[in-house]
């Protein structure tokens, strides 16, 4: 088998990867929402794997690996590995989590992050306290919760004097804010946290992100201040999201005074870039995204490391589509016991279901995804229907 052609349509503001081969068989991935730059880096890859057998997943893989990056200049590499797993599921019939070493699980628990917009609230205690109403209201019965807070939210500019540095307004990427927390704003955030923790009560988990931003002891005044709350992790608090570092070493002096269980890493991508934050218990708990990574081979890889080692994954949810989604669920069913959950990719249009088969509806039933056995990532694009989601430029997406 060989592949005959790699494209790339944005649908929703979401790139979506179609490999194709000369046995007719077709993969398909996709890459989160507010990404959709990366299209023509997907497409610079097209003649890299081009007359090359699928099915020899990290065969194509070593080809490509080099022109990856930090988040989100991985999500590229990614995104094909996932297409690729899905076109050897195909030619076998068999589902992906067989392919990665047989499922271990027959559902998987997946969490919800919540916007405050979403809830239609801000940033007070009594807003976090409708925000953890809100969520316990949702028909998913979702179990565990993220709470977007401080510096990874826009607490950082309503309430004033919350750090010492200046707000700004025109940074081209999110969580631009770094700089000491105020008594004031640190008594605020603590406040704010412990409101949506006990409402929420203690058979719901709560998880916070919180940076990337803080110095190290805000970080640290921030984790013991919330110890009473056994709160599940506070991630990204010093580097995250969007940051082309890691500095496990700045981590490790926050996790060890602390029983605050400490998160980060959905921005790195490669097993080698995890290397010092896991061997030196910098984190408790890793959260690498398989479209960030380098693809659903790296994150087991990744996550058997950290079970080596005594620490949790809990993998960033490929935002924003059915195809993200059904490649969580086929990798998170492998995992070993480790695997707290992963998270919801809930920020896409209904119309994902209509323009797919696979899912019939939301899959979530009492916070987890029961684990399907169709072949590939258990996913194909319906040509007619979701032809009236592409836009110009894209319309050959399909021939
Ligand atoms: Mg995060």
């Amino acid at each position: 088998m060989k592949i005959t052609d790699l494209k790339c349509a944005v649908i929703a503001s979401s790139p979506v990867i179609r490999i194709t081969t000369d046995e007719g068989i077709t993969g398909w991935s996709q890459i989160e929402t507010p990404k959709p730059y990366l299209q023509p880096i997907v497409l610079q890859l097209k003649d890299w794997i081009v007359g090359q057998d699928p099915r020899n997943v990290e065969r194509v893989m070593r080809r490509i690996r080099v022109r990856g990056g930090f988040k989100p200049f991985g999500s590229a590499v990614s995104a094909i590995e996932h297409a690729l797993w899905d076109i050897a599921g195909k030619a076998l019939n068999a589902p992906v989590h067989r392919l990665l070493g047989g499922k271990v699980r027959d559902e998987v628990r997946t969490y919800r992050t919540l916007y405050h917009r979403e809830a239609g609230v801000g940033h007070s205690p009594a807003d976090y306290v409708k925000w953890a109403e809100f969520g316990k209201s949702l028909p998913e019965g979702f179990t565990m919760f993220k709470l977007p807070t401080s510096f990874h939210s826009s607490m950082v500019a309503d309430v004033p004097d919350f750090f010492y540095g200046s707000v700004q307004t025109d940074a081209p990427f999110p969580y631009p804010h770094k700089g000491v927390i105020t008594e004031d704003g640190m008594k605020y955030l603590v406040d704010c946290v412990t409101a949506a923790k006990e409402t929420l009560g203690t058979a719901c988990g709560l998880a916070v992100d919180a940076g990337p931003g803080y110095m190290p002891q805000d970080a640290l005044r921030f984790a013991r201040a919330v110890e009473p709350l056994n709160l599940l992790w506070i991630e990204d608090m010093i580097t995250g999201d969007y940051s082309p570092y890691v500095n496990h070493d700045v981590y490790r002096d926050v996790t060890h005074a602390t029983t605050t269980p400490i998160h980060t890493g959905e921005q790195i991508y490669l097993r080698q870039n995890y290397k010092h934050l896991i061997e030196s218990h910098a984190v408790n708990v890793i959260g690498p995204d398989p479209c960030d990574v380098g693809g659903l081979a790296e994150i087991k890889w990744v996550a058997e490391h950290a079970d080596l080692h005594g620490i949790a994954i809990a993998p960033h949810g490929t935002a924003n589509g059915i195809l993200g989604l059904a490649a969580l669920i086929q990798v998170c069913a492998v995992l070993p016991d480790n695997f707290i959950a992963f998270e919801y990719p809930a920020r896409f249009e209904p119309f994902w279901y209509d323009i797919t088969e696979g899912f019939d509806g939301v899959p979530v039933k009492n916070g987890r995804i029961a684990v399907p056995d169709r072949p590939g990532l258990g996913v194909n694009m319906l040509e007619k229907e979701a032809r009236k989601y592409l836009t110009e430029g894209d319309t050959d997406f399909f021939d």
